[in-house]
């Protein structure tokens, strides 16, 4: 296995990692080093809804200020991030709550999820076979993964089956949406 083969593994399994993880939680972690320690102790990530990022802040000013940087901070926050956000608000509306409406809180879905293929995929995932030898265990996972990608349409960049919801979201598979973003 080459050098590259192996750092391209070691990418995608980053790329799945930072999806198992909640988008929101991921912002939380990383905020201070995109906003710096300062702004940091003035902003607080609350919630995304529909890809856009809502800020609590401190003061007026600080939104308005923000909101002129917000470009930049969105540039440096989706290098960290798996999904990418579209735009980041900035409001004083939610410093001083303590916790939010409910109703506000995006809960992501499995189904909602631009990788997910449906029930499928999680039926021929639980399916216990037992191969007999390596060549037999061969076939048939070459045959799962066949039957899998069989309702997909092929990535137009690296030809791979994809997702249709990815296809929708990013016009590529995720693994080529996440290398242009880098
Ligand atoms: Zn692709």
């Amino acid at each position: 296995m080459s050098l590259k083969s192996i750092h391209n593994i070691l990418g995608i399994l980053e790329i799945q990692e930072r999806w198992q993880e909640p988008p929101l939680q991921r912002v939380l972690k990383c905020w201070h080093e995109v906003v710096g320690k300062t702004l940091a102790k003035h902003t607080k990530p609350v919630w995304i809804q529909r890809d856009v990022l809502q800020v609590a802040t401190s003061s007026a000013a600080m939104s308005q200020n923000l909101t002129f940087e917000r470009q930049r901070l969105l540039e440096k926050l989706n290098q960290r991030l798996a999904i990418p956000l579209t735009d980041i608000h900035f409001s004083t509306a939610n410093w001083y709550k303590s916790s939010l409406p409910k109703e506000n809180i995006t809960i992501a879905l499995p189904s909602e999820h631009p990788s997910y293929v449906g029930e499928k995929l999680k039926r021929s995932r639980s399916q216990i076979f037992v191969a007999k030898d390596i060549n037999e265990a061969y076939d048939k996972w070459a045959e799962i993964v066949k039957a899998r990608s069989h309702d997909l349409s092929l990535c137009p960049q690296c030809q791979c089956p994809t997702p249709p919801g990815e296809l929708q979201r990013w016009g590529v598979c995720s693994f080529c949406a996440a290398k242009q973003m880098r």
